[in-house]
């Protein structure tokens, strides 16, 4: 299916810029933020003029964030799929961790979440259909020594994936989640090559996450194969949490 219009957070690296190249390749129309832009940002926008939308924005801003997602539809006028993928993780053991890391955690991951899809999910109640794709965590579900309000926004990130589910099923619009294993990318830098080995140890299928793994379970889930699946976590984990 293409041509559809997919508003994806934090799409400028890592594993959002994955489900930015994935949703371009598929011939839909891409709209994304972050707080600052990258080359992969500036070349989207040199191939495709028409077809990509690069906005810097704060998401923990609610003003920014309003005023993004009303660009955006001014300038594709509908928004059919979101992905809610931008997140910071910010470890260390909760007892020395800064108030400061902790509010940052919370105010992007789960109250930026809420406040871009409120503002899109009251697009797509006029359009009267619509996919939400919440991009949350194994460590939501299994917890991870030193990511305990990561942890904390990644498990709300699923309860509000049911509590939406139920809220807009009648409404045309399916909302999923998405819980990824470990990736490499920035975020996973944190790790040491002893914890990224014994993730590996660990993996059924013997390796981390890639973005296009994550991507192609997006992919499925905004397609019209999905029809009929919401308020689910899809885990894309080489079975890790088997
Ligand atoms: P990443 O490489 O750190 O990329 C994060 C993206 O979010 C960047 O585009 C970043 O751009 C943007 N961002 C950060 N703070 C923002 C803010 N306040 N406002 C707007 N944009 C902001 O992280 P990633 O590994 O790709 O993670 C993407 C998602 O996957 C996150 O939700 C993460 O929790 C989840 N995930 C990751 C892993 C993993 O192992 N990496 C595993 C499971 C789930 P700027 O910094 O320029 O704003």
């Amino acid at each position: 299916m293409s041509g559809r219009s997919v508003l994806i957070t934090g799409g400028s690296r890592g594993l959002g810029a994955g489900i930015v190249e994935s949703f371009l390749a598929s011939g839909d129309t891409v709209s994304t933020c972050s707080r600052s832009r990258s080359e992969l940002v500036d070349n989207w926008e040199s191939q495709a003029p028409e077809r990509f939308l690069f906005r810097a924005v704060d998401l923990s801003q609610r003003d920014e964030v309003r005023d993004f997602v009303r660009d955006v539809v001014a300038a594709h006028s509908r928004i059919d799929v979101l992905v809610n993928n931008a997140g910071v993780a910010n470890d260390g053991v909760l007892a020395t961790m800064t108030d400061e890391d902790v509010d940052q955690v919370i105010d992007l991951n789960l109250r930026g979440t809420l406040t871009v899809t409120k503002a899109v999910v009251r697009r797509m109640l006029r359009q009267g259909a619509g996919r939400i794709i919440n991009i949350s965590s194994v460590v939501g579900q299994s917890g991870y020594r030193g990511l305990a309000p990561y942890s904390a926004t990644k498990a709300a990130l699923d309860g509000m994936t049911r509590a939406l589910a139920r809220e807009l099923g009648s409404r045309g619009i399916t909302v999923n989640s998405v819980a990824p294993g470990y990736v490499a990318t920035e975020m996973s830098h944190g790790l040491t090559a002893d914890d990224l080995a014994q993730i590996v140890r660990r993996t059924p299928l013997g390796r981390l996450a890639d973005p296009a793994d994550v991507a192609a379970a997006v992919q499925f889930l905004a397609s019209p194969a999905a029809d009929f699946i919401t308020g689910q976590v899809l885990t894309v984990d080489g079975g890790l949490t088997a």
